[in-house]
């Protein structure tokens, strides 16, 4: 028996609308996540009357759930919407286990009053990119909305083709985004704002204790500000696009969140744009951390009504150097190094734009690192990394100053490389191996899917008979193109 809140329905009726899901016809599971079922204390596997399967495939809700849409507005691409809202999706419920409470969404429910000219829909092709991105980012400790199954059945949507539809079971810990408080804010609701101020400090920060209304409101947003900081630190340390940062696809609670066109970066390219929509770059790699600073700056902004200006602007400028130490730090982490020394940050930017000349692979040339020493051995270092180099002397010259900083380190060589292969994985979930996985998936092959998710689910464990899903991108690969089609 689970046990469903439902805290989000507690609020008023403005905050969103009971919805009814549609179902697919002839469901089943197309993968399952036992790890996560178990935190949640289900088993996805004990199900003889299919209750679980036909709930999460938009059939009759489980007891105690009250399936919701949620109503929020954001800016997409610079451009405020007054109103998006779950157009194919519903809040089943909270679901309370012992330990915590976390959020069942179900992804591709069908039609809502939000669905705008949508058809409710999610193809089987999206789904399972956001199931393979939700739980590669949480083994490498990025923190994000998690991913329980997906279900598909005969239907079929349209997209640029005809495709199958499906619908993921998204678990998080929060639903709230930064265009949920816009919503409320831009249509003059500012009781509604401080009601949802309320509530996620209630649910999201309870640590924030402070009763004075103002000082508690600016404990809030410098909070969300931290967790947004540290989030996009991540991002950059491990490579990580998300492509649409859109204010409605920003999580209050500082996850990752709405996997579109996201891609794990290949070939080290700062400028990186993976939404093929994106003709701007406005979200290209580089320009993320700048991304969320706008976002919040648009959510200090739907808060104005429980904040003075002067201080959102001061919990605003918390935001950079919060970034920069994080990114700093995890950086020099995967370098190996242990202490911050004064030259640091050129070493890492040196090593970046080397990456960037040389297309070298982002992944494994830190992965290649850790066989680096204070004293060459060039068959080590030859296998390890200089297939990734085109600029033999460039890299040299570069390694050279890494040897002597190593030098300066306080840890031994074994010490280091064990360090550094914890830092640094070996298998993230490249675009093409997600295709691969997809394709099979969509021909009712999940063999490689299955595989690929034991490999993302300990990413820094090298694994026996794997080499294809560590070796770099395959040239085609780079010609595969992903939009916001979904
Ligand atoms: P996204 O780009 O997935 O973050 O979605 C932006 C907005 O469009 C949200 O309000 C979604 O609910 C809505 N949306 C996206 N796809 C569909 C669809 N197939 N049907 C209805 N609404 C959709
Ligand atoms: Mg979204």
């Amino acid at each position: 028996m689970l046990f469903f809140d439902n805290s989000f329905a507690r609020l008023d009726s403005n905050f969103y609308t009971h919805n009814v899901t549609t179902s697919l016809h002839s469901p089943s599971w197309i993968i399952k996540n036992h790890a996560l079922a178990s935190d949640l204390a289900i088993s996805l596997n004990d199900d003889p009357e299919k209750k679980l399967l036909h709930a999460f495939s938009g059939g009759q809700p489980l007891p105690g759930s009250q399936p919701l849409a949620m109503v929020y507005a954001g800016h997409q691409f610079g451009q405020y919407v007054s109103q998006l809202g779950d157009g194919r999706g519903v809040l089943l419920g909270e679901l309370k286990t012992s330990a915590s409470q976390w959020d069942l969404h179900l992804k591709g429910a069908g039609l809502t009053p939000y669905s705008r000219g949508g058809d409710g829909r999610a193809v089987l092709r999206s789904s399972l990119r956001e199931y393979i991105a939700s739980e590669a980012l949480a083994a490498l400790d990025v923190p994000g909305t998690r991913a329980l199954c997906v279900t598909s059945g005969t239907d079929t949507v349209w997209r640029e083709t005809l495709e199958p539809a499906a619908m993921l079971v998204r678990v998080a810990k929060s639903h709230v985004r930064f265009g949920s408080f816009e919503f409320f804010h831009y249509s003059g609701q500012h009781e509604r704002v401080k009601e949802l101020a309320d509530y996620c400090i209630e649910k999201y920060y309870p640590e924030i204790t402070v009763e004075k209304p103002c000082q508690r409101y600016i404990s809030f947003f410098k909070s969300v500000i931290e967790r947004t900081a540290i989030l996009i630190a991540k991002w950059q340390a491990v490579g990580f696009a998300h492509g649409v940062m859109n204010t409605d696809n920003m999580s209050i609670v500082g996850d990752t969140f709405d996997f579109g066109p996201y891609g794990f970066m290949d070939r080290y390219d700062e400028a990186y744009v993976c939404n093929h929509s994106d003709h701007q770059g406005r979200y290209a790699f580089n320009a993320q951390p700048g991304i969320g600073l706008w976002n919040l700056n648009a959510l200090g902004h739907a808060l104005s009504s429980l904040i003075e200006t002067a201080d959102l602007q001061a919990a605003l400028a918390e935001y950079e150097p919060k970034l920069i130490n994080r990114y700093s730090a995890l950086m020099l982490s995967k370098l190996g190094l242990v202490e911050q020394q004064p030259d640091d940050a050129l070493l890492i930017n040196s090593l970046l734009s080397l990456m960037q000349a040389n297309d070298a692979d982002y992944t494994l040339t830190f992965r290649g690192l850790a066989h680096i020493d204070t004293t060459i051995d060039t068959n080590i270092e030859r296998s390890a990394l200089i297939e990734h180099f085109t600029d033999q002397a460039g890299l040299q010259a570069w390694l050279g100053t890494y040897r002597t900083r190593l030098q300066n380190n306080n840890l031994s060589k074994a010490q280091r490389q064990q360090h550094m292969n914890g830092v640094n994985p070996l298998y993230i979930a490249r675009n093409h191996l997600a295709q691969e996985a997809i394709e099979c998936a969509e021909n009712g092959d999940y063999t490689e899917l299955h595989n690929l998710m034991q490999l993302l689910a300990a990413p820094y464990t090298e694994q026996p008979n794997q080499e294809k899903y560590a070796a770099a991108a395959p040239a085609w690969s780079h010609a595969l193109q992903i939009s916001c089609s979904s």
